[in-house]
């Protein structure tokens, strides 16, 4: 097999050496995990009676076609009958679930997808066109299957085994599409790293493999057209790297250089209880982003004073067509309450949904001409008061339970600033009207993403409790680049002198009238600009957990007025050269 490399962009750091998963559009949709041995008869009987089951339907629609029923519709069930029956349909998923442990829709979707492969190599073109019908078979096979996923054993991998180790290389996942490929509360690891064509460093999906601490490489253009299936593949989400096929020798290269940065991680644990001061003895706060309660517990374990950013549209994404998509007040409540209860008193930053853009609720919502300028966030919010009330209203009861804050997404003008707090003024009424406990001091913070935002601040200071500054947007916007389109990504740069004045201004205006100002973005958790956002003055950084000892780490070497000086100079610089390396000598001081 040949060796070859390829180079994308690198997103989320370390080391995955596994076998590939290739995974195609209609792969995604399904659900993936493992079955335990004592399980995998269960379900090929699943699979088995799902295809009976689509039998005796098709055998129905025969019978109960009227009699002026065009013929066509009469062969076009035949035709499905047939393909159902075809042991390359009916019996070799069977043994791909006995062989790989897949569960049933993952196998059928693999089966599925590799006959639809040799069928696009044909050259008769009314054969090439069965493939459709092939799919709708499935289709049929797998809405069965779903319709009784209730039904499905909690299955996870068989804990004596040492579990199968992937890699997802995919044309594009979505970020709801990557929690999928979160593995079960503690179990061990399934899917060790990520690889993809598309996608941009601060795309939505990146964020999602940071916080699941995967090593993943987007941008990669046609990783999923070169690598196949089950091929060795190291990813280095380092150098943005993916070796396919290496030989030997690169392999052992690799396997040491991940026994070190193992090793690394190690001694960073030990930094867990330790204050993060400056050697001056500055005291900085250090929160977790989290995308769902269940990642509070690594929160805590990374040694995080609170949640700085609960990105609370994960809880509404990817529900598909379920009648309610949108979780009640109830279930929200639930999440919120669970999330506060994990933090253990510590403070709970709950940021309103903020769906849109490449957050789309699900896959069939991305008709906005360009959604990242469109009705996204708070903007789609106070387009749908009830939904919104009904949020507010579970965020407000979950405040009866912990310390919880109110975060802002997407805020530009003071109106919408006002109608928010209007909002949370009729939940408040509402549930004092019930006696409905909450927290009557809640604090409400707004994200700074929008540049229009930080340059027209003193409206949001005399408004708001808290700041946080949304740096992955604030750069997108600043910069008119998508920060999902990876044919700009080289353009996406946080050291732009725009970008740098524009979170320095931020965070001294924000001090000046004596509020909170975080940062919440990506550029909160790279290490490499720890120290300058410190010289800018920040003093609350909120990260996903993954970084946050490493961020303690370069904080506990920092001589504040050292870098507060340089930084001031870096201020002043406009030269793109002249940043970069005055920011590489503030880590070496
Ligand atoms: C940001 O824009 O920097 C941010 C933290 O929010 P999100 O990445 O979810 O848009
Ligand atoms: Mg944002």
């Amino acid at each position: 097999m040949a060796s070859f490399l390829l180079h994308g962009i690198p997103v989320s750091r370390g080391i995955a050496i596994g076998r590939a998963h290739l995974l195609t559009p209609a792969a995604l949709d399904v659900k993936h995990y493992l079955v335990a041995d004592d399980q995998v008869e269960n379900e090929v009987r699943r699979l088995q009676d799902a295809i009976a089951a689509v039998h005796r339907n098709l055998q129905e629609l025969w019978t109960d076609l009227p009699k002026d029923a065009p013929t066509e519709l009469g062969a076009f069930i035949d035709v499905h009958a047939l393909i159902l029956s075809d042991p390359m349909v009916s019996e070799a998923p069977l043994d791909i679930i006995r062989a790989r442990h897949y569960n049933a829709e993952w196998a059928l979707v693999t089966q599925i997808d590799d006959l639809s492969a040799q069928f696009d190599e044909i050259e008769d073109e009314y054969l090439r066109e069965r493939k459709h019908d092939i799919q709708q078979v499935a289709e049929r096979v797998l809405k069965v299957l779903t319709g009784t996923a209730l039904n499905v054993p909690p299955i996870v991998v068989d804990e004596d085994q040492p579990p199968p180790q992937m890699i997802v290389v995919a044309h594009d996942i979505s970020p709801a599409d990557m929690l999928a490929f979160r593995d079960r509360d503690g179990g061990p690891r399934s899917f060790i790293g990520f690889v993809t064509d598309v996608g941009g460093q601060n795309s939505h999906t990146a964020i999602v493999a940071r916080s699941l601490d995967i090593p993943a490489v987007v941008g990669m253009d046609q990783a999923s057209r070169l690598v196949e299936q089950d091929d060795w593949v190291i990813v280095d989400g380092d150098a943005g790297v993916v070796i396919c096929n290496p030989s030997q020798l690169v392999l052992e290269q690799y396997r040491e250089r991940q026994a070190a940065l193992a090793k690394a991680r190690k001694r960073l644990l030990k930094l867990k209880k330790t204050p993060a001061v400056t050697q001056d003895g500055t005291a900085i706060t250090l929160l977790a982003n989290i995308e769902l309660p269940d990642d509070c517990p690594a929160a805590l374990e990374a040694g995080a004073s609170g949640v700085g950013l609960f990105r609370s549209e994960f809880l509404f994404m990817g529900r598909g067509a379920q009648a309610l998509r949108i979780p009640g007040e109830d279930e929200q409540f639930e999440q919120y309450r669970k999330a506060v209860l994990a933090m253990k008193g510590r403070p709970v930053t709950i940021r309103t949904l903020d769906v849109g853009a490449d957050k789309p609720l699900d896959q069939t919502d991305q008709t906005a001409l360009n959604p990242a300028l469109g009705l996204r966030a708070i903007r789609y919010c106070l387009a749908e008061p009830q939904m919104f009330l009904t949020q507010l209203r579970a965020i407000l009861r979950a405040s009866a339970f912990g310390k919880v804050r109110i975060l802002i997404p997407m805020l530009a003008h003071a109106f919408e600033i006002d109608q928010t707090l209007n909002m949370i003024e009729q939940a408040k009424a509402q549930l004092r009207a019930e006696n409905i406990k909450f927290d009557e001091g809640i604090e409400v913070g707004a994200m700074i993403e929008i540049p229009a935002a930080a340059l027209a601040l003193p409206l949001f200071v005399r408004r708001m409790d808290f700041l946080s500054i949304g740096t992955n947007d604030l750069i997108q916007y600043l910069l008119a680049i998508d920060r999902v389109d990876y044919e700009v990504a080289h353009l996406y740069n946080p050291l732009h002198p725009a970008v740098l004045q524009l979170i320095a201004s931020t965070i001294a205006t924000g001090h000046k009238a004596g509020l909170d100002v975080a940062v919440c973005g990506e550029m909160a958790g790279d290490v490499k600009l720890t120290r300058l956002l410190l010289g800018m003055g920040l003093r609350e950084f909120s990260m996903h957990p993954a970084q946050l000892l490493a961020v303690k780490q370069e904080i506990l070497n920092t001589d504040l007025g050292a870098v507060t000086t340089r930084t001031r100079r870096i201020l002043r610089a406009m030269e793109p050269g002249e940043i970069a390396s005055a920011v590489e000598q503030l880590q070496a001081l």
